[in-house]
């Protein structure tokens, strides 16, 4: 499909100046809450997203509760004033199907068995957002569990691929999302490179599909290390106190 605008200039470089294999800046600050239990805020391109942990607690109300394990409960939210068009407040469809798979994708990481009749709550607010906020948000949280000392077997991480000018790239920005023709958001553990969430919007062919799978994991592994650097630092300061 021909977009409406031009995505790549004429050195083959895209709207932002990066190259089709080139994340967004990302900024990562551990332990930025002092009332929950693990915390970080994320910042990725022009994204913006604060993750904060609570528990493992017991869940209310009781008849949530599973006695063999505990339940996460990621709750994600975009501020109103965090897009142009200022966004109606309180959940939407939207926000309740990445709430769902951004739970799924922790509940496969954290030790659930551990805590029967527990809930874990992942709050993740979008203070801004442009394109990519899922990814955000659950790299956001993956690093306040860490930092909330619940035991995980891996920190999860995301990071999507895309497709704009029949071209696959890394992480699409506003603009590539609006006018290109695929995202390919995935999470995984960069320990087992399990697949932990994948969503697609638009369409590839299986060979798009194999080279933006394999992108999207690049990225992952390049956020996890910066996730395990940001946390370093947190508790490299804290010992050298
Ligand atoms: N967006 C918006 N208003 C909304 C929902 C989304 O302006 O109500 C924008 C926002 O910048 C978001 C982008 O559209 O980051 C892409 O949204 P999508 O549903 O693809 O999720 P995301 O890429 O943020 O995970």
């Amino acid at each position: 499909m021909k977009p409406d605008i031009k995505l790549f200039d004429s050195d083959g470089k895209r709207l932002d100046g990066r190259k089709p294999d080139e994340l967004r800046e990302i900024k990562i600050e551990v332990g930025v809450l002092h009332r929950a239990e693990g915390s970080c805020y994320l910042e990725w391109g022009g994204n913006k997203a604060i993750a904060a942990v609570y528990g493992p607690r017991e869940a209310i109300p009781r008849h949530t509760q599973n006695p063999l394990r505990a339940i996460i409960n990621a709750r994600y939210n975009m501020a109103a004033f965090s897009v142009e068009d200022r966004k109606r407040p309180g959940p939407d469809r939207r926000s309740r199907e990445i709430s769902k798979v951004i739970s799924e994708a922790l509940a496969k990481i954290v030790l659930t068995e551990r805590f029967p009749r527990a809930s874990i709550d992942v709050n993740i607010e979008i203070l801004e957002a442009e394109a990519g906020t899922r990814c955000a948000g659950l790299t956001a949280a993956g690093v306040a569990l860490a930092d909330a000392g619940i035991p995980i077997r891996d920190i999860p991480v995301a990071c999507a691929a895309g497709k704009i000018e029949n071209q696959v790239v890394l992480d699409l920005g506003k603009d590539e999302d609006n006018h290109g023709d695929a995202d390919l958001p995935i999470a995984i553990s960069p320990r087992t490179n399990e697949i932990l969430l994948m969503q697609m919007d638009g369409h590839l062919t299986l060979d798009e599909f194999d080279t933006a799978l394999e992108l999207a994991m690049k990225g992952c592994h390049i956020v996890s290390d910066l996730q395990k650097k940001a946390i370093l630092k947190k508790y490299q300061n804290i010992e050298e106190v």
